[in-house]
């Protein structure tokens, strides 16, 4: 399971920011998580969960903030919502797009004591 590893992947670096700011308990973690992360967010909850006790986010709040896609064609250069990656420009229907944001996984911020 791909959320298993990623949620393994957020316990290190949550650990190594705790050691490194010297903080003995976190309380609260904020991932940002994109719509077009490829991340299933019910899953990464489900391994974070079985993850937590012992690990430094023993007793954390772990907020997940959704950050919804957004992309800007190539072409016409209006923004859109794409629903994936491959999808046309609603505007001109050009398949060249970039995608602005939606696709990050990441750790917003955390904050402990
Ligand atoms: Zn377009």
């Amino acid at each position: 399971m791909h959320e298993f590893s990623l949620a393994r992947n957020i316990i290190e670096i949550v650990t190594e920011t705790a050691l490194k700011n010297k903080l003995r308990t976190i309380g609260e973690l904020v991932l940002e998580i994109g719509t077009l992360s490829g991340v299933e967010v019910t899953a990464l909850d489900m391994a974070l969960e079985s993850l937590q006790p012992g690990s430094v986010l023993e007793g954390a709040t772990i907020i997940r903030d959704i950050v919804e896609a957004s992309a800007r064609c190539l072409e016409c250069q209006k923004e859109f919502i794409p629903d994936d990656f491959y999808c046309a420009c609603p505007h001109c229907g050009s398949f060249s797009h970039e995608v602005l944001q939606g696709k990050e996984l990441r750790i917003k911020s955390i904050s402990g004591e």
